[in-house]
């Protein structure tokens, strides 16, 4: 089974770039840890990518890497990420991987540690996103390689973005998240997506995430505070009685949430690169999230079409019979 990490209340060890020390972000982060080891390193791919990790036994116990990003810091996304509509789809690489520990996780298949990186060098990320805003307006996906909410009691990088979101106009700033976050700004292109899953899956698949209940709290208060709140339903994952599993939850979301006060809702089922199946197989091998016989699709592994089908119109027939069938966005 794959490990579920303890929040953080304390990383054992923290390893920071000589270069890093000079930026804020450094002392805040480090103010949080006072019992925490800190140990300085050359260059963060030191130990972020240094080879025969143990990622299941690193995930029990997460350390944390600050580190200056030198490199390209805002990438077009993918095409299986969803655009909302959007022609330019951004996302930001803030920090690398996350606290909590997903078995479906791409990024477990994309990273050969569960060690988290954080970069400090805030004012050339916000140097770099202007430059681009000059282009055009820009939709940027602020927790892609991470979830940035989370890590809001670990770094300020949420506010930074949020900053952002409220002095540009032209750029409208997605925070996706599976944590019960408690702080929300007002602001049409600032964008809280709260990803809600049935309780079965959160624990069976979803480790060290808050609760159904918990979520909706939170997305609850966030709707109360005026914020632009997303409900994502994605990925939704196999489990044999999917369909009761599924008509249960839709139940319980239709009931505890006023979806007229939702911007919009996605629903997406489990899709992930075949490159990336192959590792998180072997960093979760006995997790029936990731031993599906997919089919391939594009370089994609995917449920089968009719399985998808069925699985997607669960929750879209629940919502248009709502009277929402026209904030639903399905990828
Ligand atoms: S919350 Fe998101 S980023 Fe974090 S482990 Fe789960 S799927 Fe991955």
């Amino acid at each position: 089974m794959c490990g579920q990490f303890l929040y953080p209340d304390k990383f054992s060890h923290i390893y920071i770039e000589e270069r890093a020390f000079d930026h804020p972000m450094v002392n805040e982060v480090l103010s949080s840890f006072p019992q925490s080891r800190v140990i300085r390193i050359r260059h963060y791919k030191d130990v972020f990518n240094r080879p025969g990790q143990d990622t299941g036994l690193q995930s029990k116990s997460k350390n944390l890497i600050l580190a200056v990003n030198e490199g390209k810091k805002i990438f077009e996304a993918s095409p299986v990420c969803q655009d909302f509509g959007y022609g330019k789809f951004y996302y930001v690489q803030s920090a690398m991987n996350c606290i909590f520990g997903c078995d479906y996780c791409f990024l477990k298949g994309m990273y050969a540690t569960s060690n988290i990186v954080i970069f400090v060098n805030t004012d050339d990320y916000i140097k770099e996103c202007e430059a681009k805003l000059t282009e055009g307006p820009m939709y940027l996906c602020a927790s892609y390689d991470t979830d940035l909410t989370a890590l809001s009691t670990v770094c300020s990088w949420q506010e930074t973005w949020e900053n952002l979101a409220l002095t540009h106009e032209r750029l409208t700033v997605e925070l996706r998240t599976k944590s019960a976050v408690s702080d929300t700004k007002k602001a049409p292109n600032l964008i809280y997506a709260f990803t809600l899953s049935p309780d079965r899956i959160i624990s069976e698949f979803e480790k060290g995430t808050p609760s159904l209940d918990r979520r909706i709290e939170s997305v609850n208060r966030a709707i109360e505070h005026g914020a632009f709140v997303r409900l994502c339903f994605d990925p939704l994952i196999y489990v044999k009685d999917y369909e009761l599993c599924y008509n249960e939850f839709a139940d319980k979301i239709i009931r505890s949430i006023d979806l007229e006060k939702v911007k919009d809702l996605s629903i997406g089922t489990f899709r992930i690169s075949s490159d990336y199946l192959k590792n998180l197989k072997r960093s979760c091998p006995h997790s029936s999230a990731v031993l599906f016989p997919f089919v391939r699709e594009d370089g994609f592994c995917v449920y089968p079409d009719d399985l998808k089908t069925k699985m997607i119109s669960i929750l879209a027939e629940r919502f248009e019979g709502a009277g929402f069938g026209s904030k639903l966005y399905i990828f």
